[in-house]
């Protein structure tokens, strides 16, 4: 969205722009990533809104790059491409029992799931791992491996109380799912020093009512050793945050005094690492259960020492702890350790190692390192990495944009049009649309997309949210052809 309002500042009536959305919604995380109690930061979409409403854009929605369409047949009917499909994989812990024990996911799957995200909602279907279809169980005890700003979310979500996201856009099987979470242990690696997560989104977990904050290991905050000491000093997020850990950790001591505790328990652990997850029986392909109930994971977790200097201080098993940590009976595992960027289309280039179109400043590159992709640019996470903000977007895609017409004025997107002639494409002069419709792909216009908005915000107003959003995509696809949505429903 940000790469299209500046192609439409700088061109004026010269340009045309289609976007090509795997998804039948546009606004990617934005809608699908961000938490629904972050309606502020969401509201972001009412920009959005207005680029997609200008008549020079055309919204081709529910058509995936590398399956419904590829980058030659992209390359012969455009000027320029930007690539912008974000980061759709995710990194692995690599332990026994991550892909296979049943209650175990990954925060995307998570995120997914509470955020409404048909796709994510047909992938749980699919995969049986999730005892009741395409529904997360999330029982009473949760560990969340990852000190992020997703692992934040999700602990958030977790422990957040159902009364406080009645009124947002979480989605309708999620909302009360969490009524019996109890527990939820946030497990890094490494130590506060290193921790990624932003002071001013951890405040917010740490003040959750009727939450008590335990640090372990005990006096890890407060006996930090020099190398760590640097690397507080060379991040004042990083301070911040470890003095919020201290503050919570201390208020949890002195409300633990009192005969007023709280019912709910959040576990920040540092220096810890899984080695396996298992049924309790030692299983770590762990039997699906044959009714809806909740998963039993066992956790088994190694101690860390970290080594190395700072800015760079690595996680190593901690040979003075000889006998592994075990949490029994953990009914939901999450794996927020990062997105990754994948490879869609067999022509688009790719560096596998970093999860990136590789690119110098937006232009695509044949490889790391190597020549310029004429007509090829990248924007957004898969230009850069799964970092950073939505707001460091704008300024991403205005490099990449920049970068583009920098390219026009010299005449070096037209060789673009050379290619088609090359790839002797009989279908060339056909539009897009044409050749998606030949191809009986079910695109969703802007039109459709105006009426799946409409029909969700309906829907929502009625349960007193901002929207309910639809998670299955024939019912969505339905709606936007012009299905009436009660009907639907
Ligand atoms: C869980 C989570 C919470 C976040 N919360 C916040 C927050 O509170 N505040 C904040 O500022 N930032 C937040 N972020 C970061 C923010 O969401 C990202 O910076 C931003 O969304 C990245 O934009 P993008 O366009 O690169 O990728 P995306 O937003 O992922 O958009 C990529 C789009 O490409 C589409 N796509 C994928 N593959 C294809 C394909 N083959 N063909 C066609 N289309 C395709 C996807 O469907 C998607 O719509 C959060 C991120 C996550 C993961």
């Amino acid at each position: 969205m940000y790469a299209t309002s500046f192609l439409l500042s700088h061109y004026g009536d010269r340009v045309t722009v289609d976007v090509v959305e795997r998804d039948a919604t546009p606004f990617g995380l934005v809608r699908s990533g961000v938490a629904p109690d972050h309606a502020s930061t969401k509201s972001v979409t009412n920009r959005f809104d207005g680029i997609l409403a200008d008549a020079r854009v055309a919204f081709h929605g529910n058509v995936a790059l590398g399956s419904d369409v590829a980058l030659r047949d992209l390359r012969a009917r455009y000027h320029a491409i930007i690539l912008a499909h974000g980061a759709d994989g995710d990194k692995r812990l690599g332990v026994p029992g991550e892909e296979t024990m049943p209650g175990v996911y990954g925060a995307r799957e998570f995120v997914g799931w509470y955020n409404g995200d048909a796709r994510c909602a047909a992938t749980l279907g699919a995969t049986g791992r999730d005892p009741v279809g395409a529904r997360i169980v999330l029982g009473h005890t949760a560990c969340v491996f990852g000190l992020g700003n997703v692992a934040l979310d999700c602990a958030r979500m977790l422990l957040r109380d159902a009364d406080d996201l009645a009124s947002t856009d979480v989605a309708g099987e999620a909302l009360g799912a969490g009524s019996g979470v109890e527990r939820v242990v946030m497990i890094g690696r490494r130590g506060v020093a290193q921790a990624a997560f932003s002071p001013k989104e951890l405040r917010e977990l740490l003040s959750l009512p009727n939450v008590r904050v335990r640090v372990e290991p005990p006096g890890h905050v407060e006996g930090l050793d020099e190398e760590d000491a640097k690397d507080l000093d060379a991040s004042r997020p990083r301070r911040r945050a470890r003095e919020a850990v201290a503050k919570a950790a201390a208020n949890t001591a002195a409300a633990d005094a009192t005969s007023d505790r709280p019912t709910k328990e959040l576990v920040i652990k540092f220096l810890r690492s899984p080695t396996r997850f298992e049924s309790e029986t030692g299983d770590p392909d762990g039997t699906p259960p044959m009714s809806p109930s909740t998963p039993s994971v066992r956790v088994t977790l190694r101690a860390n020492a970290l080594e190395g200097a700072s800015g760079s201080r690595r996680a190593v098993p901690d040979a003075s702890v000889a006998e592994p940590e075990v949490l029994r009976d953990v009914s939901l595992v999450l794996r927020s350790v990062g997105y990754k960027g994948i490879r869609v289309d067999e022509d688009v280039p790719f560096d596998d190692e970093n999860g990136v179109v590789p690119n110098a400043h937006g232009r695509v590159l044949t490889e790391r390192g190597g020549e310029i992709v004429r007509g090829l640019y990248a924007a957004g996470w898969i230009k850069r990495g799964p970092t950073g903000i939505i707001g460091t977007n704008l300024r991403c895609a205005e490099e990449t944009v920049g970068a583009l017409i920098h390219d026009d004025e010299r005449g070096r997107l037209r060789e673009v049009c050379e290619v088609c002639e090359e790839e002797e494409d009989d279908d060339v002069a056909l539009s897009l649309s044409e050749v998606l419709r030949r191809r009986g792909v079910k695109v969703v216009s802007k039109e459709g997309w105006a009426r799946i908005d409409a029909a969700e915000r309906e829907i929502g107003r009625m349960a007193g949210k901002p929207r309910e959003k639809f998670v299955d995509l024939d019912e969505m696809l339905r709606v936007a052809e012009g299905a009436d949505a009660r009907a639907v429903d």
